[in-house]
């Protein structure tokens, strides 16, 4: 089976190649140059643990193109997984798709399934298809399948290769039967539904995740007005297995490619169809307001940050990745500059990604050491294990004044109780 893949980014490239791993030949195409010359030098475009080494292994079974003519004239199964970003009035921006799938109508010369693992409002698939049909420039048949990606950033290749489930939308059983062979050699659960169901099942995936996480940050928040300690408080929830022990961390609220996107497309769906969800609605607010809680707590210490040295730990959304999209960093840091703050900032894989959007007013360190030098505040924003492991006492060694704002939970309060310094972190009590 010959395979073709449109979008070489996170879910596109990942897919691409974890079924080059399983075997097939996968064409993978991206309409920018510069990415496809990296992936042909293979050299990965995005940071994704052992996505690199991955591709290079299976170098002989995939090919990178901008050429999608020739990558889908002659493919059997084309996935479909370039961006859907958001609008500004928090739809989801659709032309990316729709460009996708007109290009796919102007190559294929034989009968093929097109698989839609972009996440796409409920009803997009079906716009799709006649998109597809009335395009074609040959006389072929098109099966249409929703195929929604559930991996998350930082653990892609482990999501991939050993999914949660697999879910696949057909209205007819030709798409449904070719994918389960494509599906064959991954051990997970099939749910084979119809492509509205498939579409819906991604979204409120998603939104229920963003909704637990912002019910516990608003716990969180909670618990430091009346002195509870949310770590119990979530150890102590987490223990029921109706409501499990994952997404029950307090922090500075979620970001990323997903979350912020699919929460605000729902609830821009469901009012268009006088529907409002009240529910996802409290999850945006909440997050909007969580992303700027580290900064409201740092008023406590100085009424200003103008003059002071500020160091910053963790710039992208979450461990594990080099993305930025939606990350709190980019909230923080630009009233962090308006404030007057001197920045210096550290991340192990974002720095290049934010210094193209900070080229100045940020000084980029190469090390945790050289960041926390002589700085009056320290934020830490991402919890990479860098961080985790970095001992407390140094924060003392280094820092002028050393008040920590940690907005991941990133030590336990015995620790920091010991280390001499103001430690101020989420839902749990100050210890200065
Ligand atoms: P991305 O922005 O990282 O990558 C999209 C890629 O598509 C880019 O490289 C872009 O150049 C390319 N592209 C755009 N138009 C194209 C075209 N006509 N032909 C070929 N390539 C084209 O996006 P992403 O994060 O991989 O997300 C893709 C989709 O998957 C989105 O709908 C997203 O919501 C969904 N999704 C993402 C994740 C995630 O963790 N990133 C997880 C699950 C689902």
């Amino acid at each position: 089976m010959k395979i073709a893949v449109a979008g070489t980014g996170y879910v596109g490239l990942v897919t691409g190649v974890c079924l080059a791993e399983k075997g097939f030949s996968v064409s993978c195409v991206d309409i920018e140059e510069r990415k496809v010359d990296l992936m042909r030098s293979g050299i990965s475009p995005i940071f994704e643990p052992g996505l690199e080494e991955l591709m290079i292994k299976n170098r002989k079974k995939l090919n990178f193109t901008t050429n999608y003519k020739e990558a889908y004239k002659d493919a059997d199964v084309i996935f479909i997984g370039v961006g859907t970003p958001e609008k500004h009035d928090g739809s989801a921006n659709l032309n990316y798709v729709y460009s996708a799938a007109t290009e796919i109508a102007e190559s294929i010369e034989k009968d093929c399934v097109v698989v839609v693992k972009s996440t796409v409002p409920v009803g997009t698939n079906d716009k799709i298809e006649e998109l597809i049909k009335s395009n074609l420039a040959h006389n072929v048949k098109v099966h249409l399948a929703s195929n929604p990606e559930f991996l998350a950033q930082g653990t892609a290749l482990k999501d991939t290769l050993n999914p949660s489930r697999i879910v696949i939308g057909v209205e007819d059983s030709i798409a449904g039967e070719i994918l389960q062979e494509v599906y064959k050699g991954f051990d997970a659960p099939v749910l084979v539904t119809n492509r509205k169901s498939a579409e819906m099942i991604k979204y409120a995936s998603n939104d229920f995740l963003a909704l637990k996480i912002s019910f516990i940050n608003e716990i969180a928040n909670l618990c430091e007005i009346i002195g509870a300690d949310i770590d119990d408080v979530a150890l102590g929830m987490g223990y029921d297995n109706r409501i499990g022990n994952r997404f029950l961390n307090a922090g500075i609220g979620y970001g990323g490619s997903c979350f912020p996107k699919d929460t605000k497309a729902l609830h821009w769906l469901a009012n268009f169809h006088d529907n409002e969800l009240k529910t996802i609605k409290a999850a945006i607010d909440v997050n909007e307001n969580q992303k700027i809680k580290l900064i409201k707590k740092s008023r406590k210490y100085f009424n200003s940050l103008k003059g002071l040295n500020v160091a910053v730990l963790g710039l992208t959304f979450k461990p594990g990745t080099d993305d930025l999209r939606e990350a709190p960093s980019l909230v923080n840091i630009p009233i962090m500059l308006e404030d007057g703050a001197n920045i210096k900032a550290w991340d192990p894989v974002g720095m290049k990604n934010f210094q193209k959007k900070y080229p100045e007013g940020v000084t980029y360190c190469f090390t945790i050491e050289e960041t926390l030098k002589d700085a009056d505040l320290c934020f830490i924003f991402t919890e990479w294990d860098e961080v985790k492991e970095f001992g407390l006492s140094k924060y003392r060694q280094l820092m002028r004044n050393p008040i920590i704002l940690d907005g991941r939970n990133c030590y336990d309060l015995t620790s920091a109780k010991k280390a001499n310094i103001i430690y101020d972190s989420m839902g749990r009590e100050t210890i200065n």
